[in-house]
């Protein structure tokens, strides 16, 4: 038995892209958001994505518009899963908010609504006793750009019913997603249990001066047939994020090689503006 009717909280960079692309794949969608300024907000980043799966994926004006109508916008919650059989949550990565976001939805939605989480760092199991239904709860993670990055991490926790496991898997592939299941919790699913230390390893050889940058990438298209090195990556990451994310285990770890990356990407990148693709230079120009 298919869902039928998605429920998307959290009308943001992500839940935005996950309403148009499952109303795209032919599913009625509402989106629940906390006010009418992020539902307006939300209605213009959908507006904008019809224009990318014209230019990305060929699809016609009519296919957009017809999506573009499938979707319903709320900002009562209650409403917004009246006749729900999925809610997909891509509220802020909070854990107070998620929290408290779950206790109520487990009281508005009916007993049948499976719950599903797009959190990108946090397990379902610190939240499956706030939804009251933790058999009926797991994480639905996508990528940015959703219609583009078409992968779908559908992780249970310990208490996931196998059903509900395998009706998820089945509805992200409906929605045109590559479904990869983790049957157990994994702090950053596959994808970042891979990637996180890849990277890290990367920026170790660098600040350590065993090679530079574009040495370093081409050791690992030529070697392994990639399209891209680890620096081409951070790039698309954001330097930012990859200094966030060194800078906090120097702190904590007192680590010397994490210290000399983190001063590097501060000193030789941020400091100059060479943030990554969003500000065309990064370790590399575009
Ligand atoms: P965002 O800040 O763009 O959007 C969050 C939305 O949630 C906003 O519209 C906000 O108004 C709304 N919101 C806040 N409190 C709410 C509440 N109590 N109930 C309902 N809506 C509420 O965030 P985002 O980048 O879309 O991330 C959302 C979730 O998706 C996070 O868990 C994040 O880890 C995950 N995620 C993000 C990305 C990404 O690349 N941005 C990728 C994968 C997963």
């Amino acid at each position: 038995m298919g869902f039928k009717n998605i429920t998307v909280a959290g009308s943001g960079v992500l839940g935005s892209q996950i309403a148009f692309q499952t109303a795209f794949k032919g599913f009625g969608v509402n989106v629940y958001d906390i006010n009418s300024e992020a539902i307006e907000k939300s209605k213009a980043t959908i507006t904008k994505l019809k224009e990318r799966y014209k230019t990305d994926l060929g699809a016609t004006q009519e296919e957009v518009d017809i999506a573009f109508d499938r979707i319903t916008y709320f900002t009562e919650l209650d409403k917004s899963v009246e006749v729900t059989d999925l809610v997909i949550e891509a509220i802020p990565e909070v854990v107070k908010i998620k929290t408290e976001f779950y206790e109520k939805l487990g009281k508005a939605a009916p007993d049948h609504t499976i719950f599903a989480t797009n959190s990108s760092t946090l397990l379902p199991s610190q939240f499956a006793e706030a939804t009251g239904r933790p058999a009926k709860f797991l994480a639905l993670h996508f990528a940015n750009e959703i219609w583009l990055n078409n992968t779908a991490e559908i992780m249970k926790h310990e208490g996931t019913d196998e059903s509900v496991f395998h009706q998820v898997t089945e509805f992200a592939k409906q929605i045109g997603m590559i479904a990869l299941p983790l049957h157990k919790e994994q702090p950053g699913y596959i994808l970042n249990s891979l990637l996180v230390p890849f990277l890290d390893a990367a920026q170790m050889l660098l600040a350590k001066e065993i090679a530079d940058v574009e040495t370093i990438d081409k050791t690992w298209m030529a070697a392994t047939g990639s399209p891209k090195g680890p620096f081409a990556i951070l790039d698309i990451v954001g330097i930012t994020t990859a200094y966030n994310i060194v800078n906090a285990k120097a702190e904590q770890t007192g680590d010397e090689i994490a210290e000399k990356v983190a001063h590097l990407l501060k000193t030789e990148y941020i400091d100059k503006g060479k943030l990554g693709t969003a500000t065309g230079e990064g370790f590399y120009k575009y």
